[in-house]
């Protein structure tokens, strides 16, 4: 018979920019490459069919990295597994039903979870509804380096990780070599094949033409110290004896709206714009010569596809801090958290040390994987069509595995 569409629910929760973004590419990569042959839902499952308090993440993320120190006691204590074996069993007991509804309604022939949470919960309904053999679950880590362990899950069928660390760290986790595959981090395919020259891009963003560009952001939410760090640019890059500018700031602060508004109100020495949250960051990137951020991943892999050297200038303790050695260590950037210190590096890069400007953002190039979510949508497809022809999954609405528990 003709080839039926297959089902594809991606797994994800609206926590930051990072993980919403890798599951936006991995649809768009599917669309692009596959056309009808897949349908792809993107489910925020906690939000929809959980009660508190999973359907409360995204709020609860918020308030916990303006906590930083919450967050970190938080990462590291429900790091051993029996800890959140346990708190996860818990959360179960009460949204498992939730989350299998969820599943019966999709019938996914297919899961991805671009999510920490959200491995054990789904292969635990699938297990007791015999279909673990059935549906092809992976998982697609979107932490750099030093990830929690609840992404690392042995029942899954693929393991997609963004670096040779990560895939170490999860073979100590009980996964196979067999299981893993390494190919980066999933980035929007329009991101990863844009091909922009930024001369265009700086009449199209009514840029200076001629001033090099320092892009200052704080991912999704805009994090981090940005205002410090702009005021110290707004000096650094204006020279006082020649009474003219040495560079300009673009300040993308994503949904940080108070920031927008104060920074809008101050005076500057030097071209500045400041944007609120941006859908073509592709052009922001491509228009500048290098980049000031948090150590958010996804802003990190955009930045190196796009060859920009990095100041890292925070990070959120646990999951990014191995994003900075990542970073560093492969000569693409810098680390500092001191606002004074960028400004002065910033101001050397565009004058005395265009060398070293040139140098990382070469060492950034060669760290680049811009191939990333198209190898691992292919291999996907390519488990897809191992599994031969697909015939309807027999998703069960009988013998609930909520009701076990
Ligand atoms: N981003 C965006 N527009 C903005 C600010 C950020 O599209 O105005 C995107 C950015 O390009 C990146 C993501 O949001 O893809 C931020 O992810 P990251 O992992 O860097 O940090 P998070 O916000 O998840 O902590």
């Amino acid at each position: 018979g003709a080839e039926r569409t297959k089902t594809v629910l991606i797994l994800m929760s609206d926590t930051g920019g990072g993980h919403r973004a890798s599951a936006e590419a991995i649809k768009d990569t599917f669309n692009l490459e596959f056309g009808d042959e897949y349908r792809i839902i993107v489910k925020d499952v906690w939000k929809e069919y959980t009660g508190w308090p999973l359907n409360d993440m995204e709020n609860q993320y918020k308030f916990m990295v303006k906590h930083v120190q919450l967050w970190n006691v938080a990462f590291h204590s429900t790091s051993p597994r029996w800890i959140h074996s346990l708190y996860l069993a818990a959360i179960a007991a009460f949204y498992a039903k939730e989350v299998e509804a969820g599943l019966m309604e999709y019938k996914p022939d297919i899961i991805i979870s671009v999510h920490p949470l959200m491995q054990h919960i789904p292969l635990w309904v699938l297990k007791w509804q015999g279909l673990q053999k059935k549906v092809i679950f992976v998982t697609v880590i979107t932490d750099l380096s030093t990830c929690h362990r609840t992404w690392f899950h042995p029942g899954v069928n693929r393991l997609y990780c963004p670096s040779e660390e990560v895939a170490k760290r999860s073979l100590l986790d009980g996964l196979e070599e067999s299981q893993i595959r390494v190919f980066g981090l999933p980035i929007r395919p329009s991101f990863c094949r844009a091909v922009l020259l930024k001369d265009d891009l700086r009449v199209e963003l009514e840029m200076d033409p001629e001033l090099p560009a320092v892009l200052l952001m704080g991912g999704g939410e805009g994090m981090g110290p940005v205002k410090k760090t702009a005021k110290a640019l707004g000096e650094s890059l204006f020279d006082e004896e020649q009474r003219k500018p040495i560079g300009q700031l673009i300040i993308i602060c994503g949904r940080n709206e108070n920031l927008a508004n104060t920074l809008k109100s101050l005076d500057w020495k030097i071209p500045v714009k400041v944007r609120g949250f941006e859908t073509q960051m592709v052009k922001w990137m491509g228009a500048s010569d290098c980049i000031i951020t948090k150590a958010g991943p996804g802003t990190i892999t955009e930045a190196l596809i796009r060859g920009l050297p990095i100041i890292l200038n925070d990070y959120i303790p646990g999951q990014e801090k191995g994003n900075v050695p990542y970073v560093v260590d492969n000569g693409a950037g810098v680390f500092t958290r001191s606002p004074k210190e960028t400004a002065r590096i910033v101001a050397e890069w565009f004058t005395t040390k265009s060398d070293e400007l040139k140098k990382m953002s070469d060492n950034a190039l060669k760290l680049a994987q811009p191939d990333a979510v198209f190898d691992i949508v292919k291999d996907i497809h390519d488990l897809a069509c191992q599994r031969g022809p697909l015939s309807n999954i027999p998703y069960m609405l009988t013998s609930s595995f909520s009701e076990l528990i």
